[in-house]
């Protein structure tokens, strides 16, 4: 099988209608539906891959929108459930013009913090080749068992496991509490991906050098990511380790940019497991994962940035020919399609 089935959140960001301002200084606000899980696997499935997204949505107007966003994406929404209880998660999320990122979250508790381990579609994740998962699952029961099973489940159907812990500090009552919980599953997972703050968070040390990345290594690993943001990412695997630079280009909003990433790869490792022992197969994969981080950073939002198939090999093809380190995107894709 080469599907990818991603565990988790799927909610609503709403982003203020202008740039740079405050939460309390945003004159309006639009959707932005969003939940790095879900972004995964529509990133996976927008690339041509298997897709399916496990996670509770609100029996409400949102959670109906999100779970179609899901199927008009391609992505299998049979591991979906719904909470006549709870609301969809919404969060309002802004960007300072100081650069600051401030979010504030509606989960009292929200439909996603609500998925009990009966609720699993237990067929759906034993199909899984790759079985990717984040941390935010982890902060509350009874959806952390839920998160925690699900894990079992597919690392016992022999799936790999991959894990993004994409930190959301203020989602969790301590900093200490964060650090704990995040790093109680990171023996687990065959793929780990951080960011370079998340790098830092976790070990307390201020520095990409491969002896601080390493104190995140674990020999049950195949594969461990530091992403980069424009300088692409760096690459730790059992045999063999190095550096694969992005593509450069004009970057609008990186949001979403680190889920296009590892979809990205999830794609090409479940096309390819080989890709996880060969050290130029992995470059391949991971130059593809950053053509689409990179391409994802151009446009405003998440889903609608992730490219399809199409957009990405006209682009990278564009790129080759042409010969120069940039890729130029902006309104390329409508002549390609
Ligand atoms: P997120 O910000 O989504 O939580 P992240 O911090 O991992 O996750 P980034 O490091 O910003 O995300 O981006 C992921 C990947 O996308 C990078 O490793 C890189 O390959 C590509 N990328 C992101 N921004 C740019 C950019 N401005 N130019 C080129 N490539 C980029």
């Amino acid at each position: 099988s080469e599907l990818v089935v991603s565990f988790g959140e799927m909610l609503i960001d709403f982003v203020p209608t202008v740039a740079g301002v405050s939460l309390a200084e945003a004159p309006a606000f639009v959707k932005a539906p969003g939940g790095a899980p879900a972004n995964v696997a529509i990133a996976v499935a927008r690339l041509g891959g298997g897709a399916a997204f496990v996670g509770k949505l609100g029996d409400d107007e949102f959670g109906r929108m999100l779970a179609a966003i899901l199927r008009d994406n391609g992505v299998d929404d049979g591991g979906v459930v719904f909470d006549a209880g709870a609301r969809t998660a919404l969060a309002f999320v802004t960007l300072r013009a100081d650069g600051e990122r401030e979010f504030m979250f509606y989960r009292n508790p929200s439909a996603d913090m609500l998925l009990t381990h009966a609720e699993l579609n237990v067929e759906l994740i034993k199909r899984a080749a790759v079985f990717h998962y984040g941390s935010i699952s982890l902060i509350a029961e009874p959806c952390r068992s839920a998160h925690l099973r699900a894990m079992e489940i597919a690392k016992e159907a022999g799936a790999l496991l991959s894990y993004d812990p994409n930190l959301r500090e203020a989602l969790w009552p301590s900093r200490e509490e964060a650090r704990t919980k995040i790093l109680s599953i990171w023996d687990q997972a065959d793929i780990v991906k951080v960011s370079e703050v998340e790098l830092e968070f976790l070990t307390g040390i201020d520095s990409v050098e491969d002896d601080v990345v390493m104190k995140l290594w674990r020999p049950t690993m195949k594969l461990l990511l530091v992403t980069l943001g424009d300088q692409g990412c760096k690459y730790y695997a059992r045999d063999f380790r190095g550096a694969v630079p992005s593509y450069k280009v004009q970057q609008v909003d990186t949001t979403g940019a680190g889920d296009a990433f590892v979809g990205a790869l999830l794609r090409r490792i479940v096309q390819d497991p080989s890709s996880l022992q060969d050290q130029k197969k992995l470059e391949e994969a991971i130059k593809f994962a950053n053509a689409c981080g990179a391409i994802t950073a151009t446009k405003k939002g998440a889903i609608p940035s992730l490219p399809t198939e199409v957009e990405l090999r006209y682009e990278i093809h564009w790129y080759r020919i042409s010969d120069i380190s940039e890729i130029l995107v902006h309104g390329l894709y409508w002549m390609a399609v």
